[in-house]
């Protein structure tokens, strides 16, 4: 079972496969390579997580990111759990990389939790409206849950240093990821495009 890996000397915890979107591009059922490795035989304990974080450097990598594949925030209060374990052992950036439902997910405003425990918030904005959003990634929280993506977007920027917005290259035409870009500028995040892998 694979709960970290390393890419480009940034440590990425694989907390769950759980996800509250089933996007048309989500390579968690047909990844190669790493990508393959990734799909947990079961979801892991934090005994699990935290006996893999023990033996490694922490202090030794650029950055420390919860991914997955799957959604780290439908495993909100271990990933800020671990966040804090981290952050007693050393001061190397945390980020995590979420499709922006912690709060649909809690049926709270999960924002205020970021505070003081994560650096950069990477959020899956994948589209540039409701209805392509939920058609792309189908969503369990319906039609509506693009707004409540934003409206995360918007609330946990006054917590954490950095929001950065993305988009799959690829899954939408140009002109729609021009648009995220004006959204992300509009919310005052950082914009990206991820290629797809
Ligand atoms: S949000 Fe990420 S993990 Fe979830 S279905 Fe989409 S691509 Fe897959």
């Amino acid at each position: 079972m694979v709960l970290t890996y390393v890419i480009k000397n940034s440590l990425y915890i694989n907390l769950t496969n759980h996800c509250t979107n089933r996007c048309n591009f989500c390579i968690r059922d047909h990844g190669t390579g790493i990508f393959a490795q990734l799909k947990l035989e079961k979801e892991p304990t934090m005994d699990d997580v935290l006996a893999e974080l023990r033996s490694q450097n922490l202090y030794k990598y650029n950055e420390i990111v919860f991914c997955g594949y799957g959604e780290p925030t439908c495993r909100l209060y271990d990933v800020l759990t671990l966040c804090r374990y981290i952050r007693e052992l050393t001061d190397t950036p945390i980020r995590i990389n979420t499709n922006g439902h912690a709060s649909l997910i809690l049926g709270e405003d999960t924002a205020p939790m970021f505070k003081g425990l994560v650096d950069t918030v990477s959020i899956s904005m994948n589209a540039a409206d409701a209805d392509t959003y939920y058609k792309l990634c189908h969503p369990k929280f319906g039609e509506d849950t693009y707004v409540g993506v934003l409206k995360f977007a918007r609330d946990v920027s006054r917590y954490v240093p950095s929001v950065v917005l993305t988009v799959v290259e690829g899954t939408i035409p140009p002109e729609d990821i021009e648009r995220c870009r004006s959204i992300a500028e509009e919310l005052g995040a950082g914009f990206r495009v991820r290629e797809y892998e």
